[in-house]
C-alpha cells in the first residue's frame, strides 16, 4: 500500500472539502464523497501499513448490519466478505450471577446480527480504494498542523516533508478522540477516564463450540468479550484496571489462559493457542459540539467510546454516511449553471445544522447506552448487583428490552442513511 500514498503532488491548493484523519471513519467518508464533482483532500499522519498506525491494527471490529450495508453500498464489502466472520448470536452474562441475555438473529428475523473483521484488513481495503479515487488528493504521511476557519473558508497547514498550506470550503475533523485540530477550532471535548485498559488478543476455543456466537461476560475483574473468527480463533477483549494492566500483559501464555478460563468458565471448552496481547487505555470522550465555523466533526473526534458494546466505528460510519448524504443532496439541489463549489458554500450552514439534528440523538443514545452498561456492571456489590441480575434476566424475558438491545447491536436505531439502506445514488457517477 505504502507506494500508493506518497505526499500528493497537487494541481492546486484549493479544495472544497479537507478531511483531517484517514482512519476508518475519515477514509470511509472520503470514499463516500468520491463521486461528487468536488475537490477533496485527505490528510493522514501515519501510513496505513505502518506498525505505528493505531487505527489499522489487530483489533477485531464487530460490524453492525447497518455498517455492512454502508460498506456494501460503497462497493467495499466484496473485498472483505471472505474475511468477515458472521455473528448470529450474542450471549451476555455475568460471572457468578443467575440469568443471561441471548440475542439471536433468527429471533430477530434476519440472517446475521453483524460481522467481525480485523481493523487492519478493513483499513487496507479502504486505502486500496482511496488510491483509485482520482478526485481525492491523499496527503500521507502528513499532519494537519495549524488550522484556521473564517466565514470565507478554512486554511490548513499540512506538515509533511515539504509543508504546504491548503484551503477549503469545509473542514471535516476525523482525526480521533484526542483531536488537536478540533480543539484548535474551539470545540472542546469532555474526557472521562474509566481507569481501565482493554487487553486484546486471539485465543482458540474448542472446535466443538466454534461457531457464530459472540460473548459478553461481565466479571468482577471487568468485562470480557469474545468475538468469533475462522477456525475457532476468537478475539478476546478483556478490561482491566489501569494498575493491573502491566502485570496482566506480563503474564505467561499459560497464566493468561488460566485467567481467561477462570473469568469465562468452560462454556466454550478449554482455551488454547493464545496470541500476542495489546492494551488500549479506555475513556469516554464527547465533543461539546459537532460543528464550528466551516467545520464538521465525525467519528471518534466527536465520540470516543469504551469498546464494550462494539459501537465506536459503527457509530462513526453512520456519521460519515449521514454527512455524505447531506452534501450529496445539497450539490444535487443546485440550479443549472451553479458550480458544486458554489452550491456547497451556499448550503454549508444548512448542511451543518442538518448534520447536528440528524446525528445528535443517535450519538447521545449510543454514548449513554455504552457508558450506562459500564457503570451498571463496573460497580461491585449491593443493590446494583441485584439490578444487574434482574436486568440480565429481564433482557431475556422481556422481548421489548431485548429488541432495544438488538437494535443497538445492529446499528439500526434512528434515521437510516441511504447508504445504510444499501443505496448509493449520488447521480454524479
Ligand atoms: C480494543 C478496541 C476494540 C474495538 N472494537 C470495536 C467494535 O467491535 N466495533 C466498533 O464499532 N468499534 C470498535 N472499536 C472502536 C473503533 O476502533 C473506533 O471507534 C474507530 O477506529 C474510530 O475511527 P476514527 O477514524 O474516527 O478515529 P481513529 O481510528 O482514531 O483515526 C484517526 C486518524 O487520524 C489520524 N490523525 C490524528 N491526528 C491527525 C492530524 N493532526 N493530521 C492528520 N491525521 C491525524 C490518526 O493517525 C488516525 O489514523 C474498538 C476500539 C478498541 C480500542
Amino acid at each position: 500500500m505504502s507506494d500508493l500514498v506518497v505526499p500528493a503532488v497537487v494541481a492546486s491548493n484549493d479544495y472544497d472539502i479537507i478531511i483531517s484523519g484517514g482512519g476508518l471513519v475519515g477514509a470511509s467518508l472520503a470514499i463516500a464523497l468520491a463521486d461528487l464533482p468536488l475537490r477533496i483532500a485527505l490528510v493522514e499522519a501515519v501510513l496505513p501499513d505502518d506498525t505505528e498506525n493505531s487505527s489499522f491494527d489487530e483489533r477485531s471490529i464487530a460490524l453492525s448490519r447497518s455498517s455492512k450495508s454502508i460498506l456494501n453500498a460503497l462497493d467495499l464489502w466484496p473485498d472483505i466478505d471472505a474475511t468477515a466472520w458472521p455473528i448470529d448470536e450474542i450471549h451476555v452474562s455475568e460471572k457468578g450471577r443467575f440469568g443471561s441475555a441471548v440475542i439471536n438473529a433468527g429471533e430477530q428475523g434476519i440472517d446475521h446480527l453483524g460481522h467481525v473483521i480485523k481493523s487492519r484488513i478493513l483499513g487496507r481495503s479502504l486505502w486500496d480504494r482511496l488510491s483509485e479515487c482520482s478526485a481525492i488528493d491523499v496527503f500521507c504521511p502528513a499532519r494537519v498542523g495549524a488550522a484556521a476557519a473564517a466565514s470565507t473558508g478554512v486554511t490548513v497547514n499540512v506538515e509533511q516533508q515539504v509543508p504546504v498550506s491548503i484551503s477549503g470550503a469545509l473542514l471535516v475533523v476525523a482525526d480521533g478522540a484526542r483531536s488537536a485540530v478540533r480543539e484548535q477550532l474551539g470545540v472542546v471535548a469532555q474526557h472521562k477516564s474509566y481507569g481501565q485498559s482493554a487487553i486484546i488478543g486471539n485465543v482458540s476455543i474448542d472446535l466443538r463450540y466454534a461457531g457464530n456466537v459472540a460473548y459478553e461476560r461481565f466479571t468482577s475483574a471487568g468485562p470480557l468479550a469474545l468475538l468469533p473468527g475462522a477456525d475457532g480463533v476468537y478475539t478476546f477483549v478483556l478490561t482491566r484496571n489501569t494498575d493491573e494492566v502491566d502485570a496482566t500483559l506480563a503474564l505467561s501464555d499459560d497464566a493468561m489462559r488460566a485467567l481467561l478460563q477462570e473469568l469465562f468458565g468452560y462454556r466454550v471448552g478449554v482455551f488454547r493457542n493464545l496470541g500476542r496481547r495489546f492494551a488500549y487505555p479506555l475513556y469516554l470522550s464527547t465533543a461539546e459540539s459537532l460543528t464550528a465555523e466551516r467545520t464538521i466533526i465525525v467519528g471518534n473526534a466527536a465520540h470516543g467510546l469504551h469498546p464494550v458494546a462494539g459501537q465506536g466505528f459503527n457509530l462513526g460510519l453512520r456519521d460519515a454516511a449521514a454527512l455524505a448524504e447531506l452534501i450529496t443532496d445539497a450539490i444535487a439541489s443546485g440550479s443549472a449553471g451553479v458550480s458544486a463549489t458554489d452550491q456547497l458554500n451556499a448550503d454549508l450552514e444548512g448542511i451543518q445544522s442538518a448534520y447536528c439534528e440528524w446525528r445528535h440523538a443517535d450519538q447521545r443514545n449510543v454514548v449513554s447506552f455504552t457508558d450506562g452498561l459500564i457503570e451498571l456492571f463496573a460497580k461491585p456489590g449491593g443493590a446494583v448487583s441485584i439490578a444487574r441480575g434482574l436486568s440480565l434476566l429481564g433482557f431475556d424475558i422481556l422481548p421489548a428490552a431485548k429488541r432495544e438491545l438488538a437494535r443497538y447491536a445492529m446499528g439500526q436505531g434512528g434515521r437510516l442513511s441511504r447508504l445504510a439502506r444499501g443505496i448509493r445514488a449520488s447521480g454524479f457517477e
